[in-house]
């Protein structure tokens, strides 16, 4: 079972917390347990799991991504948006999360985030479900 939605980013660099999409995704599968993808078809974003109670633990978390990949890091990508592919193939483009009572058995502090590096732009996720 596969579902798709798309996400507006704000800004050049976020975090969007996209939990609730995607849980609604796993209850219209239908699948009680099982395992979730979460994907994103992009170059210059990520998906990620991170504490999603406190938004300064994001903000540190992109404020230190960006000191460990300057956007002027005298890169050779024309298109001037290197940091932002670094980015996505360091955090990655897609999440295994555990299907559990129909919805995803996170930890009491997780949150499910699309991370934007070369925004604001319309992001698609797409969510597939397996059953166990
Ligand atoms: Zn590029």
């Amino acid at each position: 079972m596969m579902a798709e939605f798309r996400v507006s980013t704000r800004a050049r660099i976020a975090l969007i917390d996209i939990t609730g999409e995607v849980n609604a995704a796993v209850a219209h599968a239908g699948i009680r347990a099982g395992l979730c993808n979460v994907f994103v078809p992009h170059t210059t974003a990520a998906v990620i799991v991170s504490e999603n109670a406190d938004p300064d633990v994001g903000s540190d978390l992109l404020a230190h991504l960006e000191r460990l990949v300057p956007r002027d890091g005298g890169f050779r990508h024309a298109e001037g948006n290197a940091q932002a592919h670094i980015l996505s193939v360091m955090l990655g483009v897609s999440l295994n999360l555990p299907v559990s009572g129909g919805r995803l058995r996170l930890g009491r502090w997780q949150g499910v985030m699309l991370a934007e590096f070369d925004g604001p732009r319309e992001r698609s996720v797409i969510v597939s479900v397996a059953p166990e």
